[in-house]
């Protein structure tokens, strides 16, 4: 979505509302392309006592294997944007701030980056996931493997000090 900055610059008080889904299908995370759905953002941009901010949400859901157990699952995420539009940098370095050149502002471009830039690097499928058995590659989730019953012998030693 495009926005015209340019009336939004000349007039305190101004804001555009914008509600609209981007679609991210083809962007890769991780070697997936996990954003199967669209990204749904709602916000505005403002122009309060002469600054002009933009302020939006993104919501979706995000399809992707467990960083632990691999199985895939389907995360409900929301980003926040925030960022305040200035024309020209005089020689501040604050992230929250986007110099806008071109009065045509380009929405979709900056929801991809901050959704990219807010993604964890590891998404569990719960806190306490047990991954899968280096042994066998079973979903320990799922329950135990067999590869429990074979026990170190020395944990046996272990054990049996320990119940003594
Ligand atoms: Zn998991
Ligand atoms: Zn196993």
């Amino acid at each position: 979505m495009i926005i015209d900055l340019e009336s939004i610059f000349n007039v305190e008080g101004l804001s555009k509302q914008f509600d609209y889904e981007v679609d991210m299908s083809s962007e890769e995370l991780y070697g997936y392309y996990p954003f199967r759905t669209p990204v749904r953002v709602k916000g505005k941009v403002a122009n309060e006592t002469g600054i002009v901010e933009v302020n939006a949400d993104a919501c979706f859901e995000l399809n992707i294997p467990c960083s632990r157990c691999a199985k895939e699952m389907s995360k409900p995420m929301k980003v926040h944007l925030g960022h305040t539009l200035v024309r020209e940098l005089n020689n501040e370095s604050n992230d929250d701030l986007l110099c806008v050149e071109n009065m045509q502002f380009e929405l979709d471009e900056l929801v991809k980056e901050d959704v990219f830039l807010s993604m964890p690097y590891k998404f569990l499928c719960s806190e306490d996931c047990l991954g899968i058995c280096s042994g066998c590659g079973k979903n320990l989730n799922e329950g135990p493997c067999s590869c429990e019953a074979q026990t170190d012998p020395r944990l046996d030693i272990l054990k049996q000090l320990l119940d003594n």
